[in-house]
């Protein structure tokens, strides 16, 4: 019995010269094909033979050159696909880390692939020819923005710390008050990066409150700088304590040192006008005279990953002839989306527009809540009968530690599924492709609007619309 089912698994060349054979093998190529069918004709096999004969009777198998062909489609199609793929995002979390933070604006896309086609003028100089900076592009555009004498650019803000301390308290002392000494998810702890830099870190203050008098009682020979680190991921209520930017400021350069704010976030804009609290600037930190600031390019800038650092010129000067700086550099594609970016900024209302991650969280609720009604009359056209739908007012966050207490009012779609857990449910979506990211609460499992793009839409109904 058994053997006579293997028998009617046709040949390999049969199946190469079937029509949707050779199809195949002009779309990839002979010989991908035929390991292909290799692969899946040896799993039929092994399927087969693991069958007990009893239960072989009952079985039907569809051993047809088409369907067998059909599978060696989509097992060449899922050994092309790139493991890196594009994803949706209906989380509400708009910078989620683990889903790539920031979208870029389509300047930006379009940024990328002009350097990615063409040679470019990376590190030219146009009016003589000779090797120029390749921090040149965006110089102009950050002092624009933000007044900064001089700037640098490297791989993350991580790195931009580290580059920092390594080149300006190499062996000296760096004073942080403890309420400041933050860790970032994944492993960035500003004292583990202050060690990793050389630099001693002196702890002044208590977690609630730190007092000028702290710094200045710390301040010896051997300190280098005073550091601020913005809290970005927590807040500290009640009873606190922080110094402002300027005191300090005005404590070191009385001593005659530099301050250096990792602001962590780093925003041109302030969002107050549309719902958001209040985010310090880059600009308030370097009209408060701080020296050295660092933030990350793809957080609330809304760019690609890097780690700006603007300031005064001497100090950038040092960091740039720091060996680090050739170790942490930035690439071409992140300087060109970072560039064009940065020039969006030039007109803010259209950057709320044109800036993905700006637009997403000053989208108003009552576009949310039309978004919300569109998907739901979609879907409702398509899911069988085992799913309760249900359009709710939720919350979104917005992520990639930042606006850590924020509350966004957004509209949410709940799906709910008669057979399927809410977990079963999201795996389904994960293993869509490209795959779906939905939250899970309430025993149901949940698309915000806000991180949903328009070209999301179909996707997700068709993902919906083909579960049971
Ligand atoms: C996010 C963050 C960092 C790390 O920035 P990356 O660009 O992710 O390397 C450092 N410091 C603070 C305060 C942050 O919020």
């Amino acid at each position: 019995m058994k053997q006579e089912i293997l028998r009617q698994i046709p040949a390999v060349n049969d199946l190469l010269n079937a029509e949707l054979g050779e199809k195949l093998i002009e779309d990839y190529s002979h010989q991908l094909v035929v390991d292909a069918i290799r692969e899946i004709t040896a799993e039929i096999r092994e399927e087969v033979l693991a069958i007990a004969e009893e239960d072989l009777e009952v079985m039907e198998f569809d051993l047809s050159s088409r369907s067998i062909l059909l599978q060696v489609e989509e097992h060449l199609q899922g050994k092309d696909r790139l493991i890196l793929s594009p994803a949706i995002n209906a989380t509400g979390v708009v910078l989620h880390t683990n889903l790539g933070r920031s979208l870029l604006s389509d300047k930006a896309q379009q940024a990328v692939l002009d350097v990615a086609d063409n040679y470019s003028t990376l590190e030219v100089d146009v009016d003589t020819g000779k090797r120029g900076s390749r921090y040149n592009n965006i110089k102009e555009i950050l002092a624009e923005l933000t007044g900064a004498e001089d700037c640098l650019v490297v791989n993350n803000n991580a790195a931009a710390v580290l580059l920092a301390l390594s080149s300006l308290a190499d062996g000296q002392e760096v004073i942080i008050s403890r309420g400041q000494l933050v860790e970032i998810g994944g492993s960035f702890r500003i004292p583990d990066v202050m060690e990793r830099s050389g630099a001693k870190l002196v702890e002044v203050g208590s977690t609630n409150k730190a007092h000028l008098r702290d710094y200045q009682q710390a301040i010896t020979e051997e300190t280098a700088l005073l550091l601020r680190v913005h809290t970005s991921n927590y807040k500290i209520l009640g009873f606190t304590k922080e110094i402002e930017p300027q005191e300090l400021v005005e404590l070191a350069h009385q001593n005659g040192l530099p301050v250096l704010e990792d602001l962590g976030s780093g925003i041109f804009v302030d969002l107050t006008g549309d719902g958001l609290s209040y985010e310090p600037t880059v600009q308030d930190s370097l009209e408060a005279g701080v020296d050295v600031v660092t933030f990350s390019g793809d957080k609330l800038l809304g760019g690609p990953q890097a780690g700006i650092i603007v300031g005064k010129q001497e100090y950038i000067e040092e960091m740039r002839s720091h060996p680090l700086t050739r170790a942490l550099r930035i690439d071409k594609f992140s300087l060109a989306a970072l560039e064009a970016t940065l020039k969006e900024y030039r007109d803010l209302e259209r950057a709320k527009e044109r800036i993905p991650t700006l637009r997403m969280l000053t989208t108003p609720p009552t576009a949310l809540r039309k978004k919300a009604e569109e998907l739901l009359g979609q879907l409702s056209k398509v899911v069988s009968e085992s799913f309760k739908l249900e359009l709710r007012e939720g919350i979104s966050k917005v992520g990639g530690g930042s606006f850590p207490l924020e509350k966004l009012t957004t509209y949410l779609i709940e799906l709910q599924h008669q057979q399927l857990s809410t977990e079963q449910l999201a795996m389904k979506l994960r293993k869509n492709y490209p795959p779906i990211f939905t939250r899970v609460a309430n025993d149901a499992v949940i698309f915000d609007l806000r991180t949903i793009q328009q070209q999301d839409y179909q996707i997700i109904v068709e993902a919906v619309g083909s579960l049971p």
